[in-house]
């Protein structure tokens, strides 16, 4: 976990790192995540009770790893923490995403990071190709 970050999406964000990234980009800053199997386990509602105390702005950003890999356990914290300003950083598309989590997200980050497009102007992303999006819903949070 990092609080606050100012990079990972508009404002002071608390950014929650999810263990596992299946895509192994070149470049990629933080191959500690790769791995399935390493990283803590921990319960969605826990997970949430933690966020609810550390972020003093309710707005976080959850990152990996790939976030994507453990979609039941994001959608239930996306449920948890449904008050909150949400921002997903995945590294897959933005078909890849499932339809029901963008009800509760705010921002997210798509595309996987090509070291050849780094960028250390463009906000919010590692490398050009990636797209970061305001997700706009009908009755603004
Ligand atoms: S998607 Fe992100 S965490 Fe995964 S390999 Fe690429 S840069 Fe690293």
């Amino acid at each position: 976990m990092r609080n606050p970050s100012l990079c990972d999406g508009p404002g002071y964000r608390t950014v929650v790192f999810l263990q596992g990234c299946d895509l192994h980009c070149e470049g990629c800053h933080n191959k500690s995540t790769w791995p399935i199997d390493k990283g803590i386990c921990i319960e969605v509602t826990e997970l949430a009770s933690i966020l609810r105390k550390q972020s003093f702005n309710k707005k976080i950003t959850i990152s990996g790893g790939e976030p994507l890999l453990q979609k039941e356990a994001v959608l239930d914290l996306l449920k948890e923490l449904s008050d909150f300003d949400i921002c997903l950083y995945t590294g897959h598309e933005m078909e890849d995403i499932p339809e029901e989590m963008f009800k509760y997200l705010k921002y997210v980050k798509v595309g996987r990071f090509i070291l050849s497009q780094r960028t250390s102007t463009t906000p919010f992303v590692g490398s050009t190709n990636q797209k970061f999006v305001r997700i706009y819903h009908e009755q603004t949070k």
